[in-house]
Formats: C-alpha cells, structure tokens, sequence
C-alpha cells in the first residue's frame, strides 16, 4: 500500500520538523509549508491524504484556508487536523465550523496525532479504499475492478466501471445527467450530458441478464434498483 501523504502547514520550524520525522518515522510521507501561500502551492500541484493545519500562520490564518480548501470541489474531501494552542470550546468549534475535521490542542504526543491522522483517514476511506458492493445478484469490487452478476465475471471499460460503482454505493435513487458527470467524470472536465447515455447503454450491454438495474426514470435521469431483477425473476 502506498505510504499517506501528509501536507504539514506549520510557521514554527522546530515544530514542523519534529512533526515531520515523526511521521516520516511512522509510515507516512511528510510535506512542510511554512505559511498559507506555499501551502496553496503544495496542494495546487498534489492532493495529500491528510492536512495537519496550524491555526496561527502568518499572512492568512489557518482558519481561512480550511474554509477556501472546503469550499472548493477539487480539495473539499481532504481531511484536515486543526493544530493549536488555543485548547477552548469556542475555538474548536470555530475550527470545526471552517471545516476541519478533527482538532489538536499544542503540545500534543505522537501517538495522539497518529491515532487522530488514522482516525480521520478511516473515516474518509469508504469512498477510497477497497469494497466490495452487493445489490442483489450483482457485485462489485472495488479492490480486484471486478463486477459479478450471479457469480458470472462481467467485463467492464473503467468509465462504466466507475459509473456502476456510483450507482451501486447510492443504489435507489434517481440520479440526473448532470450529477452523473460531476460524480463519475469529474469538476475539471467538460463534456455533454448526451455522454452519460452512451455510457448507460455501453453498461448495460455489459451487465447482459442485469441491464434492467439499470434503469431509465424518464425526465429525471437514471436509477440502479435491486426491484426489477427481483420481479423479473418472480
Ligand atoms: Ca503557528
């Protein structure tokens, strides 16, 4: 497995370094930015697994770039730890309300920011890590890419592949065009909606005896139900 990667925003040098091989020491790769714009630099050019955050920068607050990275699609799912040493209610709440999804009070141990480093990274893997879906007779694994219908192997290309997987993790619902391509293909890419429909038919035509899961709600876009392969069956 590859190793995290930890983005460490922190303005005390003795700090970020010790933070820094303490993570390097533990399995995960370490990136120090020093202040607010090298960090927007670093992760610009990569998305880390993990932020660690310190609240007081210098220039703009630690507080404003959780609030910036959460607002913009591209860095809204990383996970970020709130350092400080305000230890208050009210300023962990604050944190909290700008979007960080964990906060640590300064000094803190090792063991306590790696606990809160794999806590977060749990929490957030669902949609990373590896699954396996079941809805009915059809089966999806994330991990080996491998989608069964009645324990027969189906063949899949990675766009269907993709947008299988989203359906079946929100099986049920109607989901339009538009959330289609912004789901499965992406806020940096530009395409047609008609687009979607040429992939729905490509994966029907894959799925064989379970395409009717795939279903078309007219108006409003498509749905995977568990519902029809059960009456076509009974
Ligand atoms: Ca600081």
């Amino acid at each position: 497995m590859k190793q995290p990667s930890v983005l460490v925003v922190e303005d005390e040098p003795a700090i970020a370094e010790l933070i820094a091989v303490n993570l390097r020491h533990n399995g995960f790769q370490p990136t120090v930015a020093p202040d607010s714009m090298t960090a927007q630099r670093e992760i610009d050019a990569v998305l880390p697994d993990v932020v660690l955050l310190d609240w007081m920068l210098p220039g703009e607050s630690g507080l404003a770039l959780a609030r910036r990275w959460r607002n913009d699609a591209r860095t809204k799912g990383v996970p970020i730890i709130m350092l400080t040493a305000r230890g208050d209610e009210a300023d962990r709440v604050a944190g909290l309300d700008a979007g960080a999804d964990d906060y640590m009070a300064k000094p803190f141990s090792t063991k306590e920011m790696l606990a809160r480093i794999r806590a977060v990274l749990r929490r957030r893997a669902p949609e990373q890590s590896n699954v396996t879906l079941e809805i009915g007779a059809l089966k999806l694994d994330t991990a080996t890419h491998r989608v069964s219908y009645n324990d027969q192997m189906l063949k899949l290309g990675p766009t269907e592949f993709k947008l299988l997987q989203y359906l079946m993790s929100h099986a049920e619902r109607v989901h339009s065009r538009g959330q289609l391509l912004d789901k499965v293909w992406g806020d940096h890419v530009f395409i047609e909606e008609r687009t979607v429909d040429v992939h729905i038919k490509r994966l029907r035509e894959a799925l064989g005896d379970a395409a009717a899961m795939v279903e078309t709600v007219r108006g409003a876009g498509y749905r995977l139900t568990a519902q029809v392969a059960a009456t076509a069956r009974g």
